[in-house]
C-alpha cells in the first residue's frame, strides 16, 4: 500500500521546523515512503515554489501534496483545534472559528483532517492542542489518528470517535526535524498520483493509519 506522511513542517515556511525543503524530499525517499504532503501553519506553499519542489519530488518518484495546517479559536480566543487543510487554492489567513473553518473548506472543494485531537497540552488533563471532544460536532473528513503527540490513551479516544462518527483515521509525523519523517504514515489502498486522488480516497475512507516508530 502507498504509504504517505501527510502531516509535515519546513523551515521556509513555518519558523518551529528545522527542516529543509530539499532534505525532507531526499529522506522521505530514504525512508521509503510514496508520498509526502507539506503543511506549513497557517498557510500554503505559493504554486510557483511549490513546483519546483514538486520537480525535486518527482525525481525521486514521490508524490508531493500542497496542504496546510490551521489554527482555530472562537468567541474569547478560546482555542478550538488545529486543522490539516488540502484541496484549497489559497492560504487560510484569517481567523475562524472550527465550525467556520469546516465551513470554507467545504464550500471550497477541500478536505479537513483533525490534527492531533487529543494531543494533550501543557494544560493536562482534558487540555488539548487538537479540538479534542469537538471533533464529534464537526463535519470533518477524517481524523488524525496516529501522531508522535498520541499516547495510547489519546489514539483509543480517537479509535472511539473513529467508530462513532464513520471518519477514517489518518497517520503523520507533524515532523518538524528531519529524523522523525515517516515517524506516522497514512497508507492509502489505491495508487496516488496527484492531489485530486489523495483528496478522494481520504473523502472515501480507503486509507489506513500507522505509527512507525
Ligand atoms: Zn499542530
Ligand atoms: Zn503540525
Amino acid at each position: 500500500m502507498p504509504s504517505f506522511d501527510i502531516h509535515t513542517h519546513t523551515s521556509i515556511f513555518s519558523d518551529c521546523s528545522f527542516i529543509m525543503p530539499e532534505d525532507l524530499i531526499r529522506r522521505a525517499a530514504e525512508v521509503g515512503l510514496d508520498g509526502i504532503a507539506v503543511t506549513e501553519h497557517g498557510m500554503r506553499w505559493p504554486d510557483d515554489k511549490f513546483a519546483e519542489l514538486e520537480g525535486l519530488a518527482c525525481a525521486q518518484d514521490l508524490v508531493l501534496i500542497n496542504g496546510q495546517e490551521i489554527k482555530t479559536a472562537g468567541a474569547n480566543h478560546k482555542m478550538e483545534g488545529e486543522f490539516l487543510v488540502f484541496g484549497l487554492r489559497r492560504s487560510l489567513t484569517g481567523n475562524y472559528s472550527a465550525k467556520e473553518l469546516v465551513e470554507i473548506v467545504h464550500a471550497e472543494g477541500g478536505i479537513l483532517i483533525a490534527a492531533h485531537p487529543y494531543k494533550l497540552s501543557r494544560g493536562g488533563r482534558s487540555h488539548y492542542y487538537g479540538a479534542g471532544d469537538r471533533i464529534y460536532d464537526l463535519q470533518l473528513d477524517a481524523l488524525e489518528l496516529c501522531h508522535p503527540g498520541h499516547d495510547e490513551r489519546a489514539m483509543k479516544k480517537v479509535r472511539t470517535a473513529m467508530d462513532k462518527t464513520g471518519f477514517p483515521g489518518t497517520g503523520g509525523s507533524d515532523s518538524h526535524k528531519l529524523s522523525d519523517v515517516g515517524a506516522c504514515v497514512t497508507l492509502f489502498e489505491n495508487k496516488i498520483r496527484d492531489e485530486e486522488d489523495f483528496i478522494r480516497e481520504i473523502r472515501m475512507g480507503r486509507i489506513q493509519a500507522e505509527k512507525r516508530k
